[in-house]
Parts: structure tokens; C-alpha cells; sequence
């Protein structure tokens, strides 16, 4: 409905003259979904949600012209009081420190010139114009940012492996082919900010000796899409992109690639090869892409997140991020809240705040008086946290702790209404279904494992089913070719894991 809404402002802000004082700009997406279409009038920061376009004249006459705050219409969070009726004081917002989302929600993702306004290309600039290409790697090791795709590898190195490959020719490739159920905070990033990214793509490829990037999208993002290509043509446009950029000598050019929907996609050597225009299906590894990516040319492949995090690194200094998060989890993740909880959406947090805090300060703790059963991190790849583990710092170490992982950042909250083998089912069956079929353990034994948790399911089940499941999930996990296979079990390995009694309640009372 916002573009209803914002096409009802201008109308009604134009029809009462304030339209020389008064300018709507249209946003990528803030951070609260349930609260959305969301309206903020600055520079107050009265945040109005669930606005409709026939809420307009009311903001318009009451609040636009007399200074009178429509309270109908405000998010009555607690501590969002009278004297703090500004959105920047609701527990939602005050408890994040947005880094990689420092521009989403606050700008027109449409204006290269605003994006100028907020610093950017500025860490472009400053990369070419003060830093040698040794240098900017130096900084972005110095940071301590780890792969915000998943895998959590240490970004530096993977730059300093790019660089160091020999070939004249390389590539910077961004992977926007986000996947998981319950995961969109990469689509935030490319809907809210797309130059971010293109900026940190430009800087890669200075730091990295590449003049070619690629953006792999999902055909499932329209919008990104639309934006990411407009943003292009800007930058271009402004001499940001292109040949000889300010004047340097340094060229990079950045193109748009759009995946078809297939979940494999999302592992880096299939999406090399999707884009190579053959069946996106994984490559053994090594060779890696930093030594034979695209085209067999050392490739720097990172996502959307980990690319958003460059420019502030490299104007704020890498000192600077390294002061926020853990020892070992340095700034700050972006996650996709989503299932049973009152707040759903996009949050970013300091790496190492406690899962509770997460869940019930920002998302607002759980509907309908429901409890909190557990939260299922990482997608399909992932696994879940009990209640137990509240208390838990959330970061790449902890959460391995607890057989799961951080993953992309998806966090799916369940309450107990929840039946975890049917999650577990849930996962299972995506990944059979997403499964590319190169391999056996993949391919055969996601089915294998399914038709076990059928059975369970169905009523049909036996107890030693339960160490049927936990052979060959370790099994694929030890032999499957890429990730997507060898994290498929992780599902049902840890819902055994921690809900075993209810993998027996099933066999037990045949239901
Ligand atoms: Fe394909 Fe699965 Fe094997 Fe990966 S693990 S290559 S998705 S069959």
C-alpha cells in the first residue's frame, strides 16, 4: 500500500501549498514489516504505521499543519512515551546500530545524489585517491568482517587471495541470490541502498586488480532488480562507474545477472556457473574462485551484507568497526526476523547480543501470549536454539556451539504450538527439493531421510528410525559435495538434537 500512500501525500501536501516546504520521499524499507506501510514526518521522527491512503488528510491538516501528532495512528510500543514520541526512542530501533543498513529506510534508493549526500562514494574516493590496493586490504583484514553469506570466512583474506591470483583478467561477483525461507535482508540492502553495494563492488575491484563486476540477483526480486540497474546507469552516469573513474586510471564496470530461482544458486561455484550461462550446479573445491573462478579467472565472490560493510569501514577506519561486536565476530549482522514474533522484519545488532534480547526487546517477544519454544537460525542450513539458550551472545562461535549456524541471517521464531519434527520436515523437504541431483549423498539421501520422517510422522514410525536419521544426516554432511547438501540434516540433526521426545511422542502414540 505505499505507493498509494505516498501518491496521496504529494497530492494532499500539494493541494494545501506546503509542497515547496514540505518534501515525501519515498524509502527502501525501514526494518518493522508489521507495522508497514510505514510513514515518518522529520524531523520529529513521529513514526505513523499501518498508514493508509485515507489516513492522509488526517496527517496532513492535523499533524503537517497544526503540529498535532495523530495518536491513532502511532506504534504504542513500551517505552515509546510522551516525551520520546520520536521512532529513534522505540526499543526497536534505539537497540540496533545499522551499519550495513546505515542508509536503508532513509533515503530514495532511486537518487544517486542523495546516496552522494550520506558519504557515498567517498570511500571510493579515498580508496583511489589515498590508498594503494594493498592498503585497502590491509584495512578490511584489520576490521576482523567475516562473510556475511554463511560461511563466515574472513573477508580480507579472501580479498588478499584475489589479489595475489595471477591472470591480468579477474572479476568481483555479489551474490543477491538470497534463498533461505524467511530470509530477506540482503533484498533490504538492494532495495534501500544499492549504490552501497556498487561502491564496495568498484573498491574490491581496485583492491583485487578487476575491472569487471557481476551482481547475481534472484528473479524473485523485481524491485532490486529494477533498482540495482538504475543505480548502475547513475553511477555511470556520474563517472563512478565506467572507464578512468576520477580521473585515476582505475575502470570497473558492474552488470546484472538474474538467477532463474534455483536454491543451489546461492553456493558460489553454481553461481559462477549460472552465470557462465550453464546449469547452475556446485564445482569440487579447490580450485577455489579466488585462484579459478568465473571463467576459470580468479573471482571475488562475497554477498550483499558483507559488500555493504566496506565503505564505513574503510571512512571510519577499521579500528573503528572492530570496537563493536566479539572477540571473534567483529560489527554487526543483519537479521530477518520472522515467524512467531510481534515485530517481523529486518534488524542489524552489534555481533554478540544476547538471543533474548534479540527476540523480546526488538522483535517484542512473542503473539498471543504464546512462549517462546525456539528459534531456527540459518535457514534450511541451519538448525534451532531452545529456550534454554536465551542467554546465548549471538555470534559465529556460540552458535556453532549450539550445532547451528549464523548463516545469511535468517531467524524464524517458533512458539510452542510448534511441532519441530514438522519444522524439521519442512526444511528437509526443501532441500530434496532444491537439490541439484549431482551428487548421491545429496541427492538420494535427503529422500532417504525424508521418507524416514514420513513414516514418523504418519503415525508408522520405530525408535530406531531416530538413529536411522542421525547415521545419514552425518553421513551427508561428511560426503555430499557442496554445502547446500552437507548442511541439509542440520535441520533434523538438531531438532533430534534438543525435541527428541517429540521425534518418540510420534513413534510412541502413533500420531
Ligand atoms: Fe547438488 Fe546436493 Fe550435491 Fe550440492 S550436495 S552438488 S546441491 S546434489
Amino acid at each position: 500500500g505505499c505507493k498509494e500512500v505516498g501518491a496521496a501525500l504529494k497530492n494532499e501536501i500539494k493541494r494545501w501549498g506546503l509542497d515547496r516546504e514540505i518534501k515525501v520521499i519515498t524509502t527502501g524499507c525501514i526494518g518493522p514489516c508489521s507495522l508497514g506501510p510505514v510513514v515518518i514526518v522529520y524531523p520529529e521522527g513521529i513514526l505513523y504505521r499501518k498508514v493508509q491512503a485515507r489516513d492522509v488528510p488526517e496527517i496532513v491538516e492535523q499533524h503537517l499543519l497544526t503540529g498535532n501528532i495523530v495518536t491513532r495512528l502511532l506504534y504504542d510500543a513500551p517505552g515509546c512515551d510522551e516525551q520520546s514520541r520520536s521512532y529513534r526512542h522505540i526499543p526497536f530501533f534505539s537497540k540496533q546500530v545499522k551499519i550495513a543498513l546505515r542508509n536503508t529506510g532513509m533515503m530514495n534508493p532511486a537518487s544517486i545524489e542523495e546516496y552522494i549526500s550520506r558519504d557515498g562514494y567517498a570511500a571510493l574516493a579515498k580508496a583511489l585517491s589515498e590508498m594503494t590496493p594493498a592498503a585497502v586490504i590491509a584495512e578490511v583484514t584489520k576490521s576482523g568482517l567475516r562473510g556475511r553469506g554463511g560461511g563466515g570466512f574472513p573477508t580480507g583474506q579472501k580479498w588478499a587471495m584475489t589479489a595475489k591470483a595471477t591472470g591480468a583478467l579477474k572479476y568481483v561477483v555479489c551474490n543477491a541470490d538470497e534463498g533461505d525461507p524467511g530470509a530477506f535482508m540482503d533484498r533490504s540492502v538492494l532495495e534501500g541502498d544499492p549504490h552501497s553495494v556498487l561502491e564496495a563492488m568498484a573498491i574490491a575491484g581496485y583492491a583485487t586488480g578487476a575491472a569487471t563486476g557481476y551482481i547475481y540477483v534472484r528473479a524473485e526480486y523485481p524491485l532490486a532488480i529494477q533498482l540495482v540497474t538504475l543505480a548502475i546507469g547513475e553511477a555511470r552516469r556520474y563517472g563512478l562507474l565506467g572507464r578512468n573513474i576520477f580521473s585515476t586510471g582505475f575502470s570497473f564496470d558492474i552488470a546484472v545477472r538474474v538467477g532463474a530461482g534455483a536454491f543451489v544458486c546461492g553456493e558460489e561455484t553454481a553461481l559462477l556457473t549460472s552465470i557462465e550461462g550453464k546449469r547452475g550446479e556446485p564445482r569440487p573445491r579447490p580450485p577455489y574462485p579466488a585462484n579459478a573462478g568465473l571463467w576459470g579467472k580468479p573471482t571475488l565472490i562475497n554477498n550483499v551484507e558483507t559488500f555493504a560493510n566496506i565503505p564505513p569501514i574503510l571512512l571510519q577506519g577499521a579500528d573503528w568497526y572492530r570496537n563493536i561486536g566479539t572477540e571473534a565476530s567483529k560489527g554487526t549482522k543483519v537479521f530477518a526476523l520472522a515467524g512467531k514474533i510481534k515485530n517481523t522484519g529486518i534488524v542489524e545488532v552489534p555481533m554478540g547480543m544476547p538471543l533474548g534480547e534479540i527476540i523480546y526487546d526488538i522483535g517484542g517477544g512473542i503473539p498471543n501470549g504464546k512462549k517462546f519454544k525456539a528459534v531456527q537460525t540459518g535457514g534450511p542450513s541451519g538448525g534451532c536454539i531452545p529456550v534454554e539458550y536465551l542467554n546465548t551472545p549471538v555470534d559465529y562461535d556460540s552458535l556453532k556451539e549450539l550445532g547451528t549456524i549464523m548463516g545469511s541471517g535468517g531467524f524464524i521464531i517458533l512458539d510452542e504450538d510448534t511441532c519441530m519434527v514438522d519444522l524439521a520436515k519442512y526444511f528437509l523437504e526443501f532441500c530434496q527439493e532444491e537439490s541439484c541431483g549431482k551428487c548421491a549423498p545429496c541427492r538420494l539421501g535427503t529422500k532417504r531421510m525424508l521418507e524416514i520422517l514420513e513414516r514418523i510422522t504418519q503415525g508408522n514410525g520405530e525408535l530406531a528410525d531416530i538413529d536411522r536419521l542421525l547415521q545419514l544426516g552425518e553421513q551427508i554432511k561428511q560426503t555430499a559435495l557442496c554445502g547446500l547438501g552437507q548442511t541439509a540434516p542440520n535441520a533434523v540433526l538438531s531438532t533430534i538434537r534438543y525435541f527428541r521426545d517429540e521425534y518418540e511422542a510420534h513413534i510412541k502414540d502413533k500420531c
